[in-house]
């Protein structure tokens, strides 16, 4: 079994907030000391080793524990590019040791009450519950569900603590009626709009007025972005009230970024309370490409798989992070990214799955551009039974210039245009725009009747006035509008 893994990224192990307690001080130095070399272990006090094939997931600057954030790719990190992303060397040995399934299990953030203590008194607990010699014996059958099950009874209780009880199941939604227009409108199978909207960079709202009441005729439902770029702009909550006092239907995007548990628990309270139905979380871009100076990159306190098992429970299950009661618990139909080429579909498609069981309804996908490449993605998806688990709305961006084509192709991580469309681009010259369009409505044709394509999510990054002539060019008897 392979331990070490060459060449990691190494960050100094967490130290604990608290004193010791008494077979602290002679266990948690022993830890630090095996684990350390072997692992590169940061003493996160919640170990998830089992699921992560033998790598430490902490290796990530990000801190991530459920999978990589979608800037990384295969070659590198995406906040230190000097080194590979962690999360690809796990999917790489998930897969060489026949462990890529263990990778669904939806894992929870850190304990800070106990990270930087030791583990092991409580696995040693555990062991002895099991029986030492039906732990040990474990070792040596062939059986994998046997041995398993004999690991997971030690394990398992450990990594999942009664406060967050992740697993590697799919749970449908806890409830009937569909919660939002835009559910409403995806679940009757109509090929659907959605668009999206930059929040303005100032208290001015006049723009951001006029655009809403512009794209509401034309799309189910507006996107406000939360702080794209990791630049500050007006928030996505108050851009969402500003649309529904328009009578548009408006979707709050919230970035794992800026939010902690505590703070993203009360922002879905608020935000159900004034009316707002539909939630999309996302990991939110690095703080490397927001202004300066830069942000802490290494701390983030939920990631994006989290933050939907939470709010999905908060919904579902009528409970907080923790177990504390909602007497009225927030209703959302909850939506989540998708990266169709970010990395090799098989991966994307473990990654998206997982999303799927934390409970995502709804995908938005990162910008598509190469209609062949999406049904790769797609067939990963349908292999793993979850088409019909989650709708999908592919992303639609007009190329306005050269410039912003050649940008997005080289400097957004995840989107990727092909040559041919680059080469149509600049030979439109003054034209460009006009090609835009003839391109973005080519896509759409291309990709709205694939298996598992719901409908479209046009992100017109400022040009917004192009909504309408894309909406009307397309087939008006199956694309669906507010106005319908
Ligand atoms: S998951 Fe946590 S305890 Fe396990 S090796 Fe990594 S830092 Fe150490």
């Amino acid at each position: 079994m392979p331990l070490f893994t060459p060449g990691r990224r190494y960050q100094l192990p967490y130290l604990p907030s608290k004193k010791k307690s008494g077979q602290s001080y002679i266990l948690e130095p022993i830890e630090r000391m095996i684990k350390g070399p072997l692992f590169a272990c940061r003493m996160c006090g919640n170990c998830l080793l089992q699921e992560t094939a033998f790598v430490c997931p902490m290796a990530c600057p990000k801190g991530l524990r459920n999978g990589p954030c979608g800037g990384s790719t295969s070659e590198h990190c995406y906040i230190d590019p000097s080194y590979p992303c962690i999360w690809y060397e796990i999917f790489d040995r998930a897969k060489k040791m026949d462990r890529e399934e263990m990778l669904l299990e939806v894992l929870p953030p850190l304990d800070w009450d106990i990270v930087g203590e030791e583990t092991w008194g409580e696995v040693v607990r555990k062991v002895k519950e099991t029986g030492t010699k039906t732990f040990f014996g474990s070792f040596f059958k062939k059986d994998a569900g046997e041995r398993k099950q004999i690991w997971d009874s030690v394990f398992k209780s450990i990594r999942q603590p009664d406060w967050w009880q992740g697993d590697d199941q799919y749970h449908p939604p806890g409830y009937e009626e569909p919660v939002s227009e835009l559910e409403r409108q995806l679940r009757s199978g109509k090929f659907v709009v959605a668009a999206e909207i930059s929040p303005p960079a100032s208290t001015a709202t006049g723009k951001l007025l006029r655009d809403i009441e512009l794209i509401k005729q034309y799309a189910t439902s507006i996107n406000f972005t939360d702080a794209a770029s990791a630049t500050p702009r007006m928030s996505s909550l108050a851009c969402c009230e500003f649309a529904l006092e328009a009578g548009a239907e408006p979707v709050l995007q919230i970035a794992a970024r800026d939010q902690t548990r505590t703070g993203l628990q009360g922002h879905v309270i608020g935000a159900s309370a004034r009316g707002i139905r539909n939630v999309l979380v996302v990991s939110g871009d690095s703080a490397r490409l927001g202004p300066k100076p830069m942000s802490r990159t290494d701390i983030l306190d939920i990631d994006s798989v989290q933050m939907l098992w939470i709010l999905r429970r908060m919904r579902d299950e009528g409970i907080y992070l923790g177990g504390r009661e909602i007497k009225n618990p927030p209703q959302i139909f909850l939506g989540a990214a998708a990266a169709p080429f970010a990395s090799n579909p098989r991966i994307q498609a473990i990654r998206e799955h997982k999303k799927v069981n934390a409970g995502a309804q709804f995908f938005q996908t990162n910008l598509v551009f190469d209609p062949d490449g999406l049904e790769l993605w797609l067939n990963e998806l349908a292999k793993r039974n979850i088409l019909d688990k989650v709708y999908i709305l592919i992303g639609i961006t007009p190329l306005r210039s050269l410039k912003m084509a050649q940008y997005m192709h080289n400097q957004v991580p995840g989107v990727r245009i092909p040559d041919q469309l680059l080469k149509r681009l600049e030979d439109a010259g003054d034209g460009v725009e006009e090609e835009a369009v003839i391109i973005a409505l080519e896509i759409i044709e291309a990709i709205r009747n694939k298996e598992g394509v719901n409908g479209i999510h046009l992100m017109p990054v400022g040009w917004e006035q192009v909504v309408p002539r894309i909406v009307q060019e397309l087939d008006g008897a199956k694309v669906v509008a507010s106005s319908s």
